[in-house]
């Protein structure tokens, strides 16, 4: 399967389980000969790979914790092979600890970026949007929310690295016409801008520039801000949920916004029980995450030849769902994705 082929999101569950249980057989086969931190790790819990048959055989696989993974020096867990690759080097925020970084080769940001646009054309409302993306470059979202619409074949400007003191997202935004805005609901501690401060200041900015498309990530929307927007014209709204070591993998149901399908290939999303098992349709889980594939220039799947992440437990927790959704996607879906505490 191609990564830009929607099928990936709605063929029959069966079909993609086995394209990903192929992929975690040669990912994993590809660490243990070319990670020697995998290497050891991966013999002293014995597991063979040859013996992977559904994604559920992964729970002999040790769950990866953020101390663990905080602890490990970054390049020790990237192939000596892929250093010349390194395309995006990025920086999680650190709101838990010492923040972590992440590199992704050229082929695994072609299969992020591919991804990423795949679910976005779904919900797209037009042909060739024109977006202002007020997501930091700083931040791995900025600079995929840029690849990824453009690959849509929209126009993108992105917001400058000023600070808002500086140089307002309000004041840039007056400096271009677009139909589309990338931008959070709101920040977090009150760093940079969202898109309810920007109506705070500007109560029918939405409407002043048109905007037809709003996509954001980093928190749900809440009810009232949809209204806000819905009631200046916004057609659809797009809310992404990710991880910084893995960037955005789940986009937001169209019949169910509280729900995130989550897109897969590119990495692999699992919510496991305590002890590392795949926990059943409508339980509580932990989520843990795997660097999967990259993209070739055909568009197929190859190594992830990047930072090699197996079953990482970043931090969240959310209800998982498999189930047929109203909307059409057989992907699974994450609900009620929140912090996950040592108490769960
Ligand atoms: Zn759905």
């Amino acid at each position: 399967m191609k990564f830009d082929d929607p099928a990936l999101d709605s063929c029959a569950p069966d079909i993609r389980e086995r394209w990903l249980v192929e992929a975690v057989r040669s990912q994993i086969a590809f660490m243990r000969a070319n990670v020697p931190f995998w290497h050891e790790r991966l013999s002293q819990a014995d597991v063979d790979e040859q013996r992977i048959e559904s994604l559920a055989d992964l729970a002999h696989v040790p769950i990866l914790t953020k101390e663990e993974f905080r602890a490990i020096s970054p390049t020790l867990l990237v192939p000596n092979e892929s250093l010349l690759d390194l395309k995006i080097c990025r920086w999680t925020s650190g709101t838990t600890g010492r923040p972590t970084v992440n590199f992704w080769s050229e082929t695994d940001w072609a299969a992020l970026v591919a991804s990423t646009a795949r679910i976005l054309q779904r919900q797209a409302p037009m042909q060739r949007p024109v977006a202002f993306n007020a997501f930091s470059q700083g931040h791995v979202t900025g600079p995929l929310f840029n690849a990824a619409l453009r690959r849509l074949g929209a126009v993108v400007y992105d917001r400058s690295h000023h600070p808002e003191e500086h140089f307002s997202t309000l004041e840039q935004t007056e400096l271009f016409d677009f139909d589309t805005l990338v931008l959070p609901a709101q920040t977090a501690r009150g760093k940079g801008v969202g898109l309810v401060n920007l109506l705070d200041e500007d109560p029918n900015f939405l409407a002043r520039h048109g905007v037809r498309w709003w996509l954001g990530s980093s928190g749900t929307f809440d009810p009232q801000i949809v209204d806000r927007a819905r009631g200046q014209g916004v057609q659809v709204i797009s809310n992404l949920y990710g991880s910084s070591e893995f960037a955005p993998f789940g986009l937001s149901c169209a019949e169910n916004p509280g729900d995130y399908h989550v897109a897969q290939g590119h990495v692999l999303a699992e919510v496991v029980d305590q002890a590392g098992n795949p926990v059943e349709n409508g339980k509580f889980g932990r989520i843990v995450m795997t660097h999967l594939r990259g993209m070739n220039e055909q568009g197929h799947a190859c190594i992830h030849g990047g930072t090699q992440i197996l079953r990482l437990a970043a931090g969240d927790g959310a209800t998982f769902l498999s189930g047929s959704c109203a909307c059409g996607l057989t992907t699974p879906r994450l609900r009620g994705v929140r912090r996950f505490g040592a108490t769960d």
